[in-house]
């Protein structure tokens, strides 16, 4: 089936990549648990494989339906969200190169900028994303790359894809967009101007917390500052580098992938609805979420994604102690970091996923809590927190 069959999202994601297996007729592509495949004489390959790290078929299945469902030339699966994001940047930044990196960045994308790029010659320059005059403000000679997050982890903030990549374009930058939060089923940033997209397939592309694994998405016809094509350059990377998704993880993702759409309809209508009760509960001071019209950046939202995904943050009446104490206190929502997954998850940004930015710009509120809203029954979320908050705050 070719990836630019005129078929709906969904009928892609159950079936691009995942024909039929030729010999067996498997309705599901089988994890292919090899490193290495039988040569027909020197150089004959059999389909392309030589060694899993340069290709693998399960891994090829999950790279050909992410690609069809971000609309992309290619996607590269890798071992995690932030073995992605690494392949991205020593794939198209070198020594010297400047990129402008989002207020509220996820945490390890920031440690990735800060700790690990700087030290190696790649400046940054962290810029409120949701205002376009700053990112173009943050723009030097050198910069070649805009990292946007939108939504943004954990407060929910928008960026305007299309805005800013017209400013990045114009400076000769290409612009990346982390679309872990809003998914491929919500929002396609290529179709908007992005050049490469990167997920963490830890959270709704697998969508069962039993897998870490990231992916990077390409656009055809992209060329660095320099003039070399960006796919080529994350596919040779991802081979030189090494750091591939294995045959069962990429088998999960792709599995994760196939209900996609129906879980994020399902994540989109629970978060809403937690959303109005939160409005109507004494004990919450301000609520973050894209869905809501006085929300900065609704418009954005309203236009480049379908609806407005599962995450809801929240600040407590009370501080930072209240807040620390609602998250331990809830019995359906687990306690834990991470999100995306079909349950329900509650955390501390200051003292869980956003520790590692305590003292920088990317500081969160004390008093916020982050909801990962899963796609169980509404009712019962709604009494849990109820109970939580009702007692403290
Ligand atoms: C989790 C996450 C990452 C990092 O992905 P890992 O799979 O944990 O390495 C990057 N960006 C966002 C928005 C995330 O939520």
């Amino acid at each position: 089936m070719s990836t630019d069959a005129p078929l709906g999202f969904s009928s892609r994601a159950i079936h691009v990549g995942s024909e039929p297996d030729p010999t067996t007729g498997a309705v599901v592509p089988p994890i292919y648990a090899t490193s290495t495949y039988k040569q027909d004489g020197v150089g004959g390959l059999r389909g392309g494989y030589e060694y899993s790290r340069s290709a693998n078929p399960t891994r090829t299945a999950l790279e050909d339906c992410f690609a069809s469902l971000e609309g992309g030339e290619r996607a590269f699966a890798f071992a995690s969200g932030l073995a992605a994001e690494d392949c991205i940047i020593r794939s198209l930044l070198s020594p010297g190169d400047h990129v402008v990196v989002p207020t509220d960045a996820y945490g390890g994308t920031y440690r990735l900028f800060n700790r690990v790029a700087r030290p190696w010659g790649i400046e940054h320059s962290i810029a409120k994303i949701a205002d376009v005059e700053a990112v173009r403000a943050a723009i030097r000679p050198e910069t070649r790359m805009i990292w946007l997050e939108t939504p943004t982890n954990p407060l929910l903030g928008i960026a305007d894809i299309a805005a800013i990549a017209e400013v990045a374009h114009e400076a000769g930058a290409l612009v990346v967009v982390d679309n872990t939060f809003a998914t491929a089923y919500l929002q396609n940033p290529l179709a908007l101007g992005a050049d490469v997209v990167v997920h963490s397939t830890t959270k709704y592309s697998g969508g069962h917390s039993d897998v870490v694994g990231g992916i990077v998405v390409t656009k055809a016809g992209v060329t660095t500052a320099s003039g070399e094509d960006v796919t080529e350059r994350i596919g040779f990377h991802q081979n030189a580098m090494g750091a591939v998704a294995g045959p069962f993880d990429a088998w999960l993702v792709l599995r994760g992938l196939k209900t996609l759409a129906v879980r994020m309809e399902r994540h989109c209508d629970n978060a809403e609805a937690i959303v109005d009760f939160l409005k109507g509960h004494d004990g919450v001071t301000a609520i973050y979420y894209p869905g809501l019209p006085d929300q900065v950046g609704h418009e954005i939202a309203a236009r480049q994604m379908k609806r407005f995904g599962g995450m809801v943050s929240f600040r407590v009446k009370g501080g930072e102690d209240v807040a620390v104490k609602v998250v331990g206190e809830t019995q359906l929502w687990t306690l834990g970091e991470s999100l995306g997954g079909v349950e329900s998850l509650i955390e501390h940004p200051g003292r869980m996923t956003h520790a590692s930015v305590a003292g920088t710009e990317l500081e969160v509120p004390a008093d916020l809590i982050r909801l990962s809203v899963g796609i169980e029954d509404v009712e019962d979320l709604i009494a849990d927190l109820k109970q939580a908050l009702d007692r403290l705050t």
